[in-house]
């Protein structure tokens, strides 16, 4: 199999992996330099010579970056990025021009998508919808092994629609940093989380502590989840419904909340299309590769 590097672009953190097919040799791990655009290019290339020099190849190896944002299509900058020191930048030129190579660019949501369907929780499945769902909510789209990344560059990006189907819960309608109000990242997120059992309780708490005492046999915490539950449930359903995967894979913080996956399959039967007397066959996983996901998919973005 062939050597790739694999960069993921975090905001707090730059990670770095050199795959042989799927088998790590090495990893690299560095402090994302912040609001510093110059600095970001000189850090990334310097993980990837590290890796460079600590695998056994004569040659260079090809490089896939992941990122958190997007490259535009009609002007090859990057968009959409929560680090924002990123945004109206050519950062695949820039870093081709420094790395003497080609370079490969993509989403981080769909890395960890392409990631997991190569050879995490979705091998061998055919369509795959991959979420993360931490601080964000994010998604992307995998189909055949390849990224859909759509003529916007926005595939996959279901965070920023509207929670469906909204129930007497959900009046609220929480306002998003995107400037509109209802989206799914403003109900599916950790912190959504954490608010949602705030506004009912008037106590804050972290979503691992929620799902510790619900395991306790805490009532009002099983409620919070209860809502998640709903909440995921019809999010996923209308994702089921436009593209009908065969698997969708869970990653970030809220992907360690177990009770999700035997939960949440039975309550999106309701809202899912015609599926009246019909088993849907959509399977929800957490993810294989957790953490990894991403830097595992920015190699992987070198399939060919
Ligand atoms: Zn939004």
């Amino acid at each position: 199999m062939p050597l790739r590097i694999g960069i993921d672009l975090g905001g707090t953190k730059i990670e770095g992996i050199a795959l042989d097919g799927g088998r790590e040799l090495a990893r690299a791990r560095v402090d994302t330099p912040r609001d510093d655009y110059d600095a970001t290019l000189a850090a990334i290339v310097g993980v990837v010579h590290d890796l460079q020099r600590r695998v056994p190849a004569d040659v260079s190896i090809p490089v896939g970056l992941g990122i958190p944002g997007t490259i535009s299509s009609s002007t090859g900058l990057v968009k959409n990025a929560n680090s924002t020191w990123l945004i109206g930048r050519p950062l695949q030129p820039d870093l081709e021009a420094r790395l003497r190579r080609p370079v490969r660019v993509a989403n981080d949501a769909n890395c960890f998508a392409v990631s997991e369907a190569a050879d995490g929780a979705a091998s061998g499945a055919g369509v795959v919808f991959g979420v993360i769902a931490g601080t964000g909510v994010g998604g992307g789209l995998v189909v055949n092994g390849h990224i859909v990344t759509g003529a916007n560059g926005i595939a996959g990006e279901w965070g920023h629609n509207a929670l469906p189907w909204p129930d007497e819960d959900d009046r609220h309608s929480p306002l998003c940093y995107c400037g509109k109000r209802g989206c799914i990242e403003t109900f599916l997120s950790g912190p959504a989380l954490a608010a949602d059992h705030e506004r009912v309780t008037g106590v804050r708490l972290p979503p691992p502590e929620i799902v510790a005492a619900a395991t306790r046999g805490d009532r009002v915490a099983d409620a919070t989840l209860q809502r998640y539950e709903r909440r995921l449930a019809r999010a996923l359903a209308s994702v089921i419904n436009v593209v009908d995967p065969d698997v969708i894979v869970l990653g970030g913080g809220m992907s360690n909340i177990a009770r999700l996956y035997t939960n949440v399959p039975p309550l999106w039967d309701a809202f899912v299309f015609a599926c009246g007397g019909d088993l849907v066959r959509t399977r929800l996983v957490p993810a294989r590769y957790g953490d990894s996901s991403g830097v595992r998919g920015a190699a992987w973005l070198w399939e060919p």
